[in-house]
């Protein structure tokens, strides 16, 4: 279809190959070339004018998108992004990227993505809600509880969620909680949502750490991106003990190696809007920060910031890519043959899609659990997903990607044979 979308074809490609070339008992269940064609698109492309007043009086049409990969193992999940930079060979990309992460954390979803080309930070809240409200109308007859359940991404928000919901709700005629998740907790979003994403990443890079023996007490880490993926993880590693030395958002990054008082950071973002020009470090940028002298590189902002231009300078010893694709495939090559272990966005951050599904089940079931539960349930499935992704490497060889690839593309074939194509 598109450039970024091949990207991830591509590595499906190449895993079905390795899978069916392997012998013996080694041998795992995979579909025949042909059969994998379904997974090359997507099942529907959904493009809509979202007509909104602006507080001007002018009136202004945004492009938004909803892609709903693949379906076969339950209803369509992923989240919407609102950024100037959505467009459809990136939703698409992702939507897949949403098909083999579900199937990897061994939840009842297929992949879906939604966006709309807009830079938020421009609209008050009101034209924001306004905007929030047209989407969901014109998407409404494609999305629901059994269908399509979307949750937030870059640059949305609880409140955005709440928006949905209600919108939802007034076209079905009914309360709808579990539309959509990754609400406020008020109208029965799940305890631990909000940290999901990134306590999955913390719980991730601990098992990873214990198989690689990289037995430091405090590690160093770098963090690109300091929203709901990146700040929270930066938080939750920082209060195990790690040293987070580098922080980063959309305006540049700051560098401590003596490591960064996360607290602080997080309040002076919140005074500031921005990590840059934080008292207790120097500045730097964010392909600067890519690039330091550290033990984990966590990636969570944007996709494609490796790239096979930055991958020789990459030194740290762990990609944790919280980020949806932020490693191109290419790039992802290069770093492993340099012994570089990524653990690949469809494990990595599978913690959100994971309590996203907690939250859709407790709103189902109108019965609540509390955040003990919710953390213990989260650590016990992604737990179970690395622990099959890495058996997968040490089997067959390859590298984390190509291992999580196969966990999926084993689920979503077995799935596909028995439902009948
Ligand atoms: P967010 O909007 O909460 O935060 C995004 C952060 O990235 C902000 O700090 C922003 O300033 C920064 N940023 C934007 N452009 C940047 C750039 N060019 N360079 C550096 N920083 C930049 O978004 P989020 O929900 O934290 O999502 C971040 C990544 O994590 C995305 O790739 C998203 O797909 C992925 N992800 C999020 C979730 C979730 O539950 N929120 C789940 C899985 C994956």
């Amino acid at each position: 279809m598109s450039k970024y979308f091949k990207q991830c074809t591509g590595q499906l490609s190449k895993t079905c190959s390795i899978m069916g070339n392997a012998d013996g008992d080694d041998k795992p269940f995979c579909l025949s070339y042909n059969e994998i064609k379904i997974l090359n698109f997507p099942k529907r492309i959904i493009e809509v004018s979202i007509p909104v007043k602006m507080d001007s009086g002018d009136l202004q049409v945004f492009t938004g998108y909803r892609i709903q990969h693949n379906d076969i193992r339950g209803p369509f999940k992923g989240g919407i992004r609102y950024h100037p930079k959505v467009n459809l060979d990136e939703i698409n990309a992702m939507a897949f990227t949403m098909t083999i992460k579900c199937a990897v954390a061994n939840i009842p979803y297929g992949g879906a993505k939604g966006g709309i080309t807009v830079d938020p930070k421009k609209l008050s809240q009101e034209e924001l809600e306004r905007l929030t409200r047209g989407y969901t109308r014109a998407i409404a007859d494609f999305i629901g509880p059994d269908k399509d359940i979307p949750a937030p991404d870059v640059y949305t928000n609880p409140q955005i969620m709440a928006w949905i919901m209600d919108e939802y709700s007034r076209i079905e005629g009914k309360n709808t909680p579990s539309a959509v998740t990754g609400k406020p907790l008020e109208i029965w979003g799940s305890q631990g949502r909000s940290t999901a994403t990134a306590q999955g990443g913390f719980y991730v890079l601990e098992s990873l750490l214990k198989k690689v023996k990289l037995n430091k007490k405090a590690i160093t880490i770098a963090v690109q991106g300091f929203g709901n993926a990146g700040m929270n993880f930066a938080e939750i590693a920082h209060t195990a003990g790690h040293k987070i030395v580098a922080v980063s958002d959309s305006k540049g990054g700051i560098y401590n190696p003596h490591g960064l008082d996360i607290k602080k950071v997080i309040e002076y973002k919140k005074t500031t809007g921005s990590v840059i020009d934080f008292r207790e470090a120097e500045n730097i940028t964010n392909e600067k920060l890519l690039e330091l002298p550290v033990n984990v590189l966590t990636p969570a902002a944007l996709e494609n910031e490796i790239t096979i231009r930055n991958a020789g300078r990459i030194k740290a010893n762990i990609i944790l890519e919280l980020a949806n694709c932020p490693t191109t495939i290419e790039a992802g090559e290069k770093l492993y043959k340099k012994g570089i272990i990524i653990a690949p966005d469809v494990l990595a951050n599978a913690g959100g899609v994971i309590v996203s599904y907690f939250e859709w089940v407790q709103n189902v079931r109108h019965f609540y659990w509390d955040k003990k539960k919710v953390n213990d349930r989260l650590k016990t499935q992604i737990i179970k997903a690395f622990n099959e992704v890495w058996n997968n490497t040490n089997r067959h060889n390859v590298n984390m990607r190509t291992a999580a690839y196969m966990l999926a593309i084993e689920k979503l074939g077995k799935a596909l044979k028995i439902r009948g194509i």
